[in-house]
């Protein structure tokens, strides 16, 4: 942190649908970093009907998490492509298999994580639209979109992800829990994870921003 100009390396975590996402974007708007989904990559190669959409298409419909040795090599390449830039990382890494991997080529600065209870999840996914192509989120009722069914920017249709289904979000919590929480412990012990409560984004964003604000300034 004390490198000036150095290239801010951040992570986000948090359970599945815990806000990432929602507040990946605004992140993204206020400051200068490059939002690195790994979940929207995924998605992006399954639509594009790609080798690596092929081989993964199954894990993530059924909510379960694509082998360490795929998703490593994935995202360290994808990564390499922007080492010249800030970024924030969202959805990787989810176990410390793919922590440690990612500490070797690339120790990571800043690591944010969203703490949302659990029943207020559940009730999120059950109304999260997606619009595929970009990785725009939309929720019923709360940021619903203009048009029923159709993402605000492109007019295209906006689908609902087949993990959303509640047996999927189940195995998707059950395996956070087991499998991805090590990962917290894994930042705690390098002194630089970061926790954020709430029960919708809009309470953790001014949080986030206070958080964020002096550290952007540093690097
Ligand atoms: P949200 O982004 O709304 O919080 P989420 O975090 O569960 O939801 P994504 O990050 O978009 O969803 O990931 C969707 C799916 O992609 C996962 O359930 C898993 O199958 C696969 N996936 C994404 N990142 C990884 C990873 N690092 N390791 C293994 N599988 C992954
Ligand atoms: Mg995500």
């Amino acid at each position: 942190m004390t490198v000036k100009n150095k290239l801010l390396k951040a992570l986000i975590l948090g359970a599945p649908a815990s806000g990432k996402g929602t507040i990946s974007s605004r992140i993204v708007k206020k400051y200068t970093v490059a939002h690195v989904s790994s979940g929207d990559k995924l998605r992006d190669h399954i639509e594009k009907q790609t080798d690596l959409g092929k081989e993964v298409k199954k894990y993530l419909n059924e909510g379960k998490l694509v082998p360490d040795d795929v998703m490593i090599k994935f995202m360290i390449t994808e990564l390499k492509k922007v080492d010249d830039k800030p970024w924030l990382l969202d959805g990787f890494p989810r176990t410390v298999g793919q922590a440690n991997a990612l500490w070797k080529v690339q120790p990571v600065d800043v690591v944010l994580n969203l703490v949302v209870p659990f029943e207020v999840i559940i009730d999120r996914v059950r109304n999260r639209w997606v619009h595929l192509a970009s990785g725009r989120v939309y929720n019923i009722g709360f940021n619903t979109p203009k048009v029923e069914g159709k993402d605000d920017v492109t007019g295209e249709d906006l689908v609902q992800r087949p993990d959303d289904r509640p047996e999927a979000v189940q195995k998707r919590l059950e395996i956070y829990e087991s499998v991805t929480r090590p990962v917290i412990d894994f930042y705690k012990e390098k002194g630089i994870l970061k926790e954020f409560h709430g029960r919708t984004s809009d309470e953790i964003w001014p949080k986030v921003t206070s958080y964020l604000d002096p550290i952007f300034t540093k690097f």
